[in-house]
């Protein structure tokens, strides 16, 4: 294996192993050829993979990194409990059953997907992450797209705090109260959608590409580079090699202060692009 791929900043993360800061997203991509781009992100350099149930590409990921030939202690692996799945016994065999289809022992961090407020089971299923840790199945658990009320209920009712929260989180949607909620706890904040899924001109914002050519860099990478400026773990996705290149990339650029100010004052209050948590 290539030693010159770029060194990845990785953050100390409660119940398990630091976890790298970029990493390789899977959403959306298609379960037939999960195991080639998953193959090619391995090759590139990125160690950490995130992956879902929902997504239906779990034993595409798990085979390309079994034939990578990488050490398991060198890889970090997400992946997440679907909404159906809440449900103690559930939630315990839906991540049996992920392994499975992984051909892992454990993953490095489980995530509980949605919170689903309008279901009103998100504190047992956390409660089974939490038996899982317990029982090595899975290093670190967090939440992902859980409002403040819903983060609050499920530590005040366990006492154990996530320790890693994935949210929609952009230039052009920032997230800075849950930010601060994340700060004050100890959480880190975990960015989805980091480019702004395609859904804006994020990468077209003069700002942006002000920046990206004042560093010779892509829009993109740009956009990545502020996630990390601002300590964020982020994931983003793509299946065309030479982005897949370009994305990892990201962590050789170090934006200046006013850099990364150019782009903290791009948030929009209508800026979600995704579903609102609260609204399920
Ligand atoms: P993203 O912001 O990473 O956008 C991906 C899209 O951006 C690609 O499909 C491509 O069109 C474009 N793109 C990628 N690289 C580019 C580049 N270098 N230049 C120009 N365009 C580029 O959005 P995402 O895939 O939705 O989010 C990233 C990851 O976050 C997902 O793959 C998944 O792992 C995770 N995710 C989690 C949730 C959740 O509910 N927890 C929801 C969505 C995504």
């Amino acid at each position: 294996m290539s030693t010159s791929h770029p060194v990845v900043p990785a953050l100390d993360l409660r119940g398990g192993r630091p976890i790298p800061q970029l990493g390789y997203g899977v959403f959306k991509v298609d379960p037939d050829i999960a195991a080639d781009v998953t193959a090619q992100a391995l090759a590139t350099g990125y160690r950490h993979i995130d992956t879902a149930k929902i997504y239906g590409n779990e034993e595409g990921v798990g085979r390309a990194i079994a034939e990578s030939g990488i050490p398991r202690e060198q890889l970090f692996v997400t992946t997440k409990l679907w909404d159906d799945a809440h449900a103690f016994d559930d939630a315990i065999a839906a991540c049996e059953a992920s392994l499975e289809r992984l051909g892992l022992d454990y993953v490095d961090l489980y995530l509980v997907h949605w919170a689903v407020p309008s279901q009103g089971q998100y504190v047992e299923a956390w409660k089974a992450l939490i038996a899982l840790q317990e029982r090595g199945l899975v290093r670190s658990i967090g939440v992902s797209n859980f409002p403040k009320e819903q983060l609050a209920e499920i530590i005040e009712a366990t006492g154990v705090v996530p320790a890693i929260h994935q949210i929609e989180l952009h230039p052009y949607f920032q997230q800075r109260e849950l930010r601060a909620i994340h700060e004050d706890k100890g959480i880190l904040t975990e960015s989805w959608g980091p480019l702004g899924q395609g859904k804006s001109d994020l990468l077209e914002n003069p700002a942006v590409t002000a920046i990206a050519e004042a560093h010779s860099a892509s829009p993109a990478q740009v956009v990545l580079a502020w996630h990390l400026a601002h300590g964020i773990v982020t994931i983003p996705k793509s299946v065309t090699p030479s982005r897949i290149v370009e994305n990892l990339a990201a962590v050789e650029l170090t934006l200046t202060a006013d850099e990364v100010a150019a782009i903290d004052a791009l948030d929009r209050a209508d800026g979600r692009g995704g579903t609102d948590p609260a609204s399920r």
